[in-house]
């Protein structure tokens, strides 16, 4: 989401970028709150600007997105540097703050929800680029107790289906092949009689699109017609990022996630028994406050029954203002550290494993570019979402191709295009 804004805040700008801070004429840094250490990261990075904006008094400096929608105003007492600070959901309004900034030389804070347009300005995008974000929702109706996004992001907003096909078909004519729709809770989306099922349909009728992926899905508005969809539309990829967050029905309460760990697993076993090679990815938060062992043990035995090929997890992070963040159960952290390091080991094997299983396949790729570490070898992603390298010297960019698995690694498989 703060890659789309990123890129969506260079459209609204217009202007050349530059990777070198004090040719700059305007510096923004668009930050996110989800955890503590991200927030901390964006306010030490504001501080490392104040020496350039001494040696040039015109420089314009910013502060967007989430830490700035959490500390508003309190950001310009803090740093007498800082020229403007604009919530994520005012991005179409960035132009005339910077406007009004150079001219009368104000200080300005937006951090208002009532933005008429939320979805105006499109993010910028390079030509070439085979797969797409598209952002078809913001903000969230959910309210976890753990989490930030509803105060900074404010409450859901569906886009319009109009406005989300002009901006697919533009992708398209520009030679993406591949979209994923990008929303807080995408699946939730709902507009004009139409529910994300439908979304996916109309969206796969664009003729030159390849692939559609879709992330995150809330795991309570799995629908067994989105399941369907799933399964019957050839466009729609084979993997889910489904975060469950916890395997115990105790946490899941206490987080409000408004779901149980048996309706979590029936979801799962209907995606893995209708859809053929599924793959199902997660989020966990470990050490939420009053995890007790017996929870963590709950946690472990569902990541061992579902078998995510990938698991983001991480120590629970209290944020400012949340409900969690005044619980008083708070877990310590040499032990949440210790039960993350045991979660994160028994996903990476169950990782690894699933990577090997699939040597001597034939998987079928679409060709996104170069890779990374060797530019010799060409990179793209399976429907499952698994990165596979292999050495080509044609330009096979945009191309969806076979290509038989020899090696399968943590992050990667390896193999030779057939
Ligand atoms: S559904 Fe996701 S974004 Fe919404 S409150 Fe819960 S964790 Fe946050």
């Amino acid at each position: 989401m703060n890659d789309y804004d990123s890129q969506r805040i260079k459209n609204a700008i217009g202007i050349p970028q530059t990777n070198d801070p004090g040719k700059a004429d305007i510096v923004i840094i668009n930050t996110c709150a989800i955890r503590e250490k991200a927030d901390q990261k964006a306010l030490s990075s504001l501080g490392k600007f104040k020496h350039l904006k001494k040696s040039n008094p015109n420089l314009i400096v910013g502060m967007t997105g989430c830490v700035a929608q959490l500390y508003g105003d309190k950001l310009l007492s803090k740093a007498s540097h800082l020229d403007f600070v604009l919530g994520p959901r005012a991005i179409p309004k960035l132009a005339e703050i910077i406007n009004d900034v150079e001219i009368e030389r104000t200080r300005i804070v937006e951090t208002s929800y009532d933005i008429e347009e939320p979805f105006e300005i499109l993010p910028y995008h390079e030509n070439e680029k085979v797969t797409s974000f598209l952002s078809i929702q913001q903000g969230c109706n959910k309210n976890c107790t753990y989490c930030i996004v509803p105060t900074v992001r404010g409450k859901e907003i569906n886009r319009p289906l109009n406005d989300i096909m002009s901006e697919a078909r533009y992708l398209v004519q520009k030679g993406v092949k591949e979209i994923t729709l990008i929303g807080q809770t995408v699946n939730s989306w709902k507009n004009d009689g139409l529910k994300f099922a439908d979304l996916l349909n109309i969206v796969g009728e664009l003729e030159s699109l390849e692939r559609i992926r879709f992330t995150t899905s809330y795991p309570r508005d799995f629908t067994k017609k989105l399941i369907n969809t799933m399964k019957t539309n050839p466009k729609v990829c084979s993997h889910i990022h489904l975060p469950v967050q916890s395997g115990s029905n105790e946490v899941l309460s206490k987080m409000k996630r408004t779901y149980t760990v048996e309706w979590y697993m029936e979801v799962v076993t209907r995606l893995k028994e209708e859809i053929a090679d599924m793959a199902i990815s997660s989020d966990i938060i470990v050490g939420f406050p009053g995890e007790t062992r017996q929870d963590f043990e709950q946690t472990l035995k569902l990541v061992e029954e579902v078998e995510f090929d990938t698991c983001f997890s991480f120590k629970y992070s209290p944020r400012p203002g949340t409900p969690a963040a005044s619980m008083t159960d708070f877990i310590d952290s040499e032990t949440a550290g210790r039960r993350l390091s045991i979660l994160h080991e028994l996903q990476r094997k169950i990782t690894c494993k699933k990577n090997e299983d699939r040597i001597d396949r034939i998987e079928q790729v679409l060709v996104e570019g170069k890779s990374k570490n060797d530019p010799s070898h060409l990179m793209g992603r399976t429907s499952q979402n698994r990165i596979v390298n292999f050495s080509s010297s044609d330009n096979l960019c945009g191309k969806l191709v076979n290509v038989k698995i020899n090696n399968g690694f943590q992050n990667s498989l390896l193999g030779s295009i057939l």
